[in-house]
């Protein structure tokens, strides 16, 4: 992958471009940032560009031995580790490794390199089974790194989500500390909160923010052909994750607005204003949001939560930037009523339900149970919902 390929993140590129040129490359970083801003895509243009045979000032060549190969994930001296579960219906031959999974791996990687964990675990027919990076791939990691490289001057070891390791990291910690020479461990974590402290201490930090809105726009112009309006649209609800925006740009554009906004009204009414019209109102509706398919549930849940933080905004500061029009008008009606702890209460539910639904959950069980849910969030509230 190119650096020109990746979406926005300057800063860090430069970064990673300067460790280059200057020689100064770690032999463990951790790369760390919220999912769906690209730590993967980065890694892959670094590892290219270390070893592109050809590198230019701001980016690798693209077309020598070894961009050719780093292009096609088939490169010998770069090494990737990632979550796996045990493959279904084959005689149990250990514990699950990476290269059980290195074909899909590598076509999950052409498709798409900001995907998330989930969409790979789903991909590799993971279902509700959680993903691990076990004891015996980090000794398949050992081996590989004790190898002589074959083309290059450096071997990379990527570790994709690095805190599945969980407690096998300890494993890698000798190996880390003192690698083999030329040896490169690009670890790439989401949640620091699960990576043992005694990797973290080995590792030289690269911090990684959300892509601004701004990239998103423009790096969602430069895969699709999509109006302006739209882009900018998806842009402001994928918080920086270019995930969510691809998803959305494959999705159907539908008004999820509206389709919020009615929901909200019928939990409102079920528990101030019941009526069997008000029951028959939100069937309705659950019937309709199951009908859109789980990929468009997760925009219009994304869409959700965007509108809920923004609900929070206007009701901190009186005011929204992203908010325009009827969504504006219906926001600040919403949030003039809501109390801080009910956008809290909000969010997890939306929360919930976009996890239950990612891991394909009954669509119309969970928007119904829910929608219980919310309305006891209004329950007792002089909150004033027009449908
Ligand atoms: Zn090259």
């Amino acid at each position: 992958m190119l650096f020109k390929e990746v979406v926005g993140q300057s800063e860090v590129k430069h970064k990673l471009i300067d460790m280059v040129q200057s020689e100064k490359i770690p032999h463990a970083m951790m790369i760390l940032g919220p999912e769906g801003n690209g730590n993967l895509a980065l890694a892959l243009a670094f590892t290219q560009y270390i070893q592109c045979e050809n590198k230019g000032e701001v980016d690798s060549c693209g077309v020598c031995g070894s961009c050719t190969k780093n292009q096609k994930f088939i490169h010998p001296d770069v090494h990737f580790t990632f979550p796996v579960v045990p493959k279904k219906n084959e005689s149990s031959k250990g514990p699950p490794i990476s290269a059980d999974y290195i074909v899909d791996w590598r076509s999950a990687l052409a498709t798409d390199s900001y995907m998330s964990v989930n969409d790979w675990l789903q991909n590799i027919g993971a279902e509700n089974r959680q993903g691990n990076i076990t004891v015996r791939e980090c000794h398949e990691i050992i081996k590989g790194m004790n190898l002589k490289t074959y083309e290059s001057k450096y071997k990379v070891q990527i570790i994709w989500l690095a805190e599945f390791l969980k407690e096998a990291g300890n494993t890698l910690l000798k190996i880390i500390e003192e690698p083999p020479a030329d040896t490169i461990f690009i670890l790439i974590v989401e949640n620091i909160d699960f990576v043992l402290n005694t990797i973290i201490s080995r590792t030289q930090l690269i911090k990684v923010n959300a892509i601004d809105d701004e990239d998103v726009r423009q790096g969602l112009l430069s895969r699709f052909e999509m109006d302006e309006p739209a882009a900018r649209r998806i842009a402001r609800i994928s918080d920086g994750n270019f995930n969510a925006a691809l998803t959305a740009a494959g999705g159907q554009d539908s008004d999820n607005d509206k389709l919020l906004h009615k929901w909200l009204v019928c939990c409102f009414n079920l528990k101030n204003k019941p009526s069997a019209t008000n029951g028959q109102n939100l069937f309705e509706w659950v019937e309709e949001i199951s009908k859109i398919g789980r990929e468009n549930q997760k925009i219009f849940l994304k869409y959700a939560l965007f509108f809920l933080r923004e609900c929070a905004h206007v009701s901190m500061t009186g005011k929204s930037e992203k908010l325009e029009g009827e969504e504006l008008k219906f926001a600040t009606g919403l949030s003039s009523k809501l109390e801080p702890e009910h956008f809290e209460t909000l969010s997890q539910i939306f929360n919930r339900l976009y996890y239950h639904i990612e891991r394909n959950g009954n669509p119309k069980i969970l928007f119904l149970s829910n929608s219980f849910r919310i309305a006891s969030v209004f329950k007792n509230e002089e909150v004033i919902l027009e449908g």
